[in-house]
């Protein structure tokens, strides 16, 4: 981590993707009069390009001679960032590439990173204008911090990379519902949210994950000693595991006294790393996943209940500008937040439940069917034939799904 633009003897070059079609349509507006200036006066060599359709921006990227830019930014939603993160991931390169410090400006109607930033500078919360004026300011201070990706893989093979989300049920049913109010910017999410709660659903599925401990952490805690807590807590599945110190992370049988009333774990492992991975594609390969047609690995925690309102697995705090779904998360701590509501809340209780996340409020409500907990991987198998799933706010094909989080992949100017 780092200071990006003061040791530079020449110029700082910037590559700015503006969506002229993202949120209410103003992002070119809004550049006009916000940014052009604040980067001109801190001396940012920037080349405004405007994307022209869909893949667009994530073409460029792909093809880009890198060497020409210190930073690629996009000034748009949640999606225009998504498409530049998997085109350098895409590219032969894509280790390096994937190097290349990222940035983003608040223009969409989905501006999750951006109010994650914000949030994570230690400001108090704002938004649309005075949002995109703080990213605005932290992307000029130019300081660099890596983040976490995720690697998703859907059932007919295709690898993504997220930095954001992955939602099935409730949540991705209303931010793809909404596309439609798109022209009304961040209030399409309200809307949405109140159509959808009037025909409120249960998703049927399977899910499983792997708890977040240190052991197996590819980030720079791998081979560290956890702490050995042998006191069995019936309510964190996260914090019983104790194994040994060894070499050779995943690889030793270690024991987990969970007994959490939702969560069945399996006791004995085996080695996973004698068993086929799947690292085919492109970017770094997975370590924590097997193939979706093959049995989990027995360190996973498979979730009893498969009846769900909503399965939501988060890596940065702000899901939109105003709902703090994952106070705690960080940009690089390899940790996937994940939550699940369970079937059977009430309607009123689930509308608490939302009208409480915008200000982070929901974890400390104690309510009984909301679950969080914290993994490195995840594995989602939805029994019905039809659905949405999506991934930082876009929708991806419908199946079942695996994750795993890569610690630090990217980096991103943030504050
Ligand atoms: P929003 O938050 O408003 O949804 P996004 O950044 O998520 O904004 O953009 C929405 C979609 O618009 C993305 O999938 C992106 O690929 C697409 N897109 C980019 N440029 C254009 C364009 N010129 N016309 C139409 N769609 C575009
Ligand atoms: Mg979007």
């Amino acid at each position: 981590d780092g200071m990006l633009m003061s040791d530079l003897s020449r110029p700082f070059r910037m590559m700015l993707l503006v969506n002229p079609q993202s949120g209410k349509g103003q992002a070119l507006a809004l550049y006009n009069s916000y940014i052009q200036q604040m980067l001109n006066e801190t001396n940012v060599l920037h080349t405004l390009i405007i994307t022209e359709r869909q893949n667009h921006a994530r073409e460029l990227v792909r093809e880009a001679d890198l060497s020409q830019w210190d930073a690629v930014v996009i000034m748009s939603g949640d999606g225009l960032l998504y498409e530049v993160i998997n085109g350098l991931l895409e590219r032969p390169d894509w280790e390096e590439a994937i190097r290349t410090p990222l940035g983003v400006l608040p223009g969409g109607s989905g501006n999750a990173l951006a109010a994650s930033i914000h949030h994570y500078s230690g400001a108090s919360p704002v938004r649309s204008e005075e949002l995109l004026l703080s990213c605005g300011f932290l992307l000029c201070k130019g300081l660099v911090s890596h983040m976490d990706l995720v690697s998703i893989r859907l059932s007919s093979g295709t690898r993504l990379f997220s930095f954001l989300s992955l939602a099935w049920g409730f949540i991705a049913d209303v931010d793809i519902e909404s596309e439609k109010y798109r022209h009304i910017g961040a209030v399409r999410f309200t809307i949405g949210t109140l159509v959808r709660l009037t025909s409120l659903r249960i998703y049927k599925g399977r899910l499983a994950y792997l708890p977040a401990t240190e052991y197996c952490n590819k980030g720079g805690l791998r081979n560290k000693m956890i702490q050995c807590n042998n006191q069995a807590s019936p309510l964190s599945p996260t914090s019983l595991l104790c194994r040994p110190s060894s070499d050779s992370p995943c690889q030793n049988t270690f024991y987990n006294s969970c007994h959490s009333n939702n969560s069945l774990t399996v006791r004995r492992t085996e080695s996973i790393s004698s068993r086929s991975t799947i690292n085919t594609l492109p970017g770094p390969p997975d370590s924590m996943l097997l193939p979706l047609d093959q049995a989990l690995p027995s360190d996973w925690v498979v979730v009893q209940e498969e009846d769900f309102v909503l399965v939501l697995a988060m890596y940065q705090s702000h899901l939109a500008e105003d709902l703090l779904m994952a106070p705690e998360a960080t940009l690089n701590d390899g940790i996937i937040h994940l939550f699940y509501i369970r079937a059977g809340i009430s309607r009123i209780a689930l509308l608490r439940l939302l009208l409480a996340m915008e200000k982070g409020a929901h974890l400390a409500a104690n309510c009984q069917h909301l679950v969080h907990t914290k993994v490195r991987a995840l594995r989602l198998e939805p029994f019905s034939p039809k659905g949405i799933i999506t991934v930082d706010g876009e929708v991806v094909e419908y199946g079942p799904v695996q994750a795993e989080v890569h610690r630090g992949l990217a980096k991103l100017i943030s504050g």
